[in-house]
This record gives C-alpha cells, sequence and structure tokens, in this order.
C-alpha cells in the first residue's frame, strides 16, 4: 500500500528514517554503495520529498505502529444498536488505526480489496482497521462489539 511521506528523523546511529502517514517509518539511508539517496542528507532535499509515496509493507501486513495506542473506543453496540454507518463501506482518518473487539457473538468484517475475503470476528479473535481503507461489518445474529481507536503517542 503506498503512503505519503510526512516528515524525517533520525535514527541512534543519525540514518535518516522517513516518518508515513500511517504511523509507519521506513529508512531511507543515504549509505553508498547500497543506497544512494544523497538528497536525504540535507534539508532541502528531505522537504523536496514530503508528500510522495511510498510503499509500505506493514500496511500490507495490518501491522499497528510501533508507539501507537489506544485513545478511545466507540460504545458497545449490538446488532440494533450498531450505527447504519459501520455497515456500509468508511474508513478512517490517516495516522488513525481501529482494532474491532467482539464481546458476544460473530461479526463478518469485510476490507476493500482485501485478497483475504472476509473475516469472522468472534471473542478473542480482531479486526484491524487500516487507516483510508474502506471498510464495513455486518452482524451475524446476536453480537455485542465495540472500535478501539489508535494513534501515535509522543
Ligand atoms: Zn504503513
Amino acid at each position: 500500500m503506498d503512503r505519503p511521506i510526512t516528515g524525517f528523523h533520525q535514527d541512534d546511529e543519525q540514518h535518516w528514517v522517513a516518518e508515513l502517514s500511517c504511523g509507519h517509518n521506513q529508512h531511507t539511508r543515504h549509505d553508498p554503495p547500497l543506497s544512494e539517496r544523497e538528497w536525504v542528507l540535507t534539508q532541502q532535499g528531505r522537504s523536496s520529498r514530503l508528500g510522495i509515496s511510498l510503499a509500505c509493507p506493514a500496511c500490507d501486513r495490518a501491522e499497528i505502529p510501533e508507539a501507537f495506542a489506544p485513545y478511545k473506543r466507540t460504545p458497545s453496540f449490538t446488532e440494533t444498536s450498531v450505527p447504519r454507518a459501520l455497515l456500509a463501506n468508511h474508513t478512517t482518518k490517516a495516522g488513525v488505526w481501529g482494532r474491532i473487539h467482539v464481546e458476544r457473538g460473530e461479526l463478518v468484517y469485510s476490507i476493500e480489496g482485501a485478497s483475504t475475503g472476509a473475516q469472522r470476528l468472534v471473542p478473542g479473535t480482531q479486526g484491524v482497521v487500516v487507516p483510508e481503507v474502506e471498510h464495513r461489518v455486518e452482524p451475524r445474529g446476536d453480537v455485542s462489539f465495540y472500535v478501539e481507536f489508535w494513534q501515535k503517542i509522543s
């Protein structure tokens, strides 16, 4: 999944790391001859790369980024109280991840474009909501669930 660069920082060894909109980091080392990225050494070079997208394998694996933590959650919803908006395709904002927790029953979780097909969520399993990726849920009978939202803690 392609994600735009939103900033840069240096790691403990002074190598440059690109920060992506999803919250994942990606090394953009200038480490010749292995990787030639002279642009990363100057403020101007880094600024010119802001907004440019890099492929993010961690998003493809639906891994919530390190340094993220839950900051709010929805009430518990049942098959009758679930907001209609959750039943149709919708997304979270850039940088906001989610986890769907099923407390009782079964929920079908569908992610747009996912090769794996719909997931069946039951108590003990979790659905990960990837930022800006369309998804929807569908109650299967008697169910209770809530969604937890995660963002970067700094
Ligand atoms: Zn990512």
